[in-house]
């Protein structure tokens, strides 16, 4: 980037979001489902757009109130439309959130490892950062990461559960441990919600009287909806109203609000993927001890894999295979996405490679692995 543009101090010298979008077959790199989308969903957006492209001359209902029922209706929980707000993905929720809660002389907490956007967008909406603890299996404590809301203030604290890029999910006592200390906003983010080993419980549970709570959700992942760019919040509607200052008016199409409806209306069929990328999950974990590499337990779409003895370069040898995941820069760990039957048989048929770069774990790991 050029060193003469007047960019703000606190942007110069950064990288952007950059996880590769490389033209490789199997692309486990950035937690979408691979799974076809179910049969007449193709069929059935294209004839949902045909029939409102008639209309494009007009905004879109700004307020988008029929998906925001769908939505409502999609989550239970007792939710009414009031309590919902969709954006372009949920990134573009987490920006709406810290433009009205964050900002100029505020602070926000995540406990990293975690979701890399949530800094970014602190940074590029001029909210300071703090860095929460986590624990050596990568899960949070209540009490540690009360006192770290305690010691540093934050005018927002994101959880994210499961987290990403761990995987690991929280206990409703730590959200309740770290609201009970916030002064401000607290939200938890549950991207991969719908991936988690059944009982574990959303944060969904805790909205009703906690008006500073905030359920973040997306269609990007389990839904299999990552072009449509669709993400949402769950919350009190005093902060679904304080949001309404700050998004860009008719931020969401008319196109994004009908496909996101026709999706929703498909439910069923789209998230029956999410069982079969589970055991696929779980097929990759089962196959990695033999090959000197462990998984953390992960109630999401993806493994952070630990035992490369030099990630980077573990890194390139799965992309030589046609191999794609993602290094996050955490010593010896590569995040890979589960998706489909072949793109895990291609996988575990390029892993091994990864040892005969390195051939002292080669010699660790025995006969069976070859
Ligand atoms: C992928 C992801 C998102 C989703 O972002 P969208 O903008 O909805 O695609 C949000 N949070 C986390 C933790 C994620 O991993």
């Amino acid at each position: 980037m050029s060193n003469s543009l007047p960019l703000r101090p606190e942007l110069r010298g950064r990288s952007a979001y950059g996880a590769p979008q490389l033209d490789v077959t199997i692309r486990l790199n950035t937690n979408e489902n691979s799974w076809p989308l179910p049969d007449g969903l193709s069929q059935e957006v294209a004839r949902a757009v045909g029939e409102v492209a008639g209309g494009l001359n007009r905004y879109p209902d700004r307020d988008a109130a029929a998906l925001r029922s769908d939505l409502a209706a999609y989550l239970g929980h007792d939710l009414t439309a009031a309590q919902l707000w969709p954006a372009n993905g949920s990134n573009e929720i987490l920006q709406q959130l810290l433009q009205a809660f964050g900002g100029a002389g505020r602070s926000a907490l995540g406990f990293t490892p975690s979701y890399s956007m949530h800094p970014l967008i602190s940074l590029s909406t001029g909210t300071s950062w703090h860095d929460g603890p986590r624990e050596a299996d990568f899960g949070i404590d209540p009490a540690r990461a009360a006192a770290a809301v305690r010691e540093h203030r934050p005018d927002v604290v994101f959880v994210t559960s499961p987290n990403n890029p761990t995987g690991t999910a929280v206990s409703l006592e730590v959200i309740t441990a770290v609201y009970a200390e916030a002064p401000g906003m607290v939200i938890v983010d549950e991207a991969y919600a719908e991936f988690a080993r059944p009982g574990t419980p959303s944060a969904l549970e805790l909205l009703s009287g906690r008006e500073r709570l905030v359920v973040t959700r997306t269609m990007s992942k389990a839904f299999g909806m990552a072009g449509l760019r669709l993400g949402y919040l769950a919350a009190d509607p005093a902060v679904v109203e304080a949001l309404q200052l700050v998004r860009l008016p008719y931020h969401l199409s008319t196109l994004t609000q009908v496909v996101a409806r026709v999706a929703l209306s498909y439910r069923h069929e789209l998230l029956a993927t999410v069982q079969r990328v589970c055991e696929q999950r779980d097929r990759i974990a089962a196959a990695l001890p033999e090959l000197g590499l462990r998984a953390v337990p992960s109630d999401a779409n993806f493994l952070l894999v630990g035992g490369f003895p030099d990630s980077h370069k573990a890194w390139q040898v799965l992309l030589d295979h046609g191999v794609l995941v993602r290094d996050l820069e955490i010593a010896g760990h590569l995040r890979i996405t589960a998706g489909t039957p072949a793109e895990t048989d291609a996988l575990l048929a390029a892993l091994p490679a990864v040892h005969e770069a390195v051939p002292e774990l080669s010699s660790d790991r025995g006969q069976s692995a070859s």
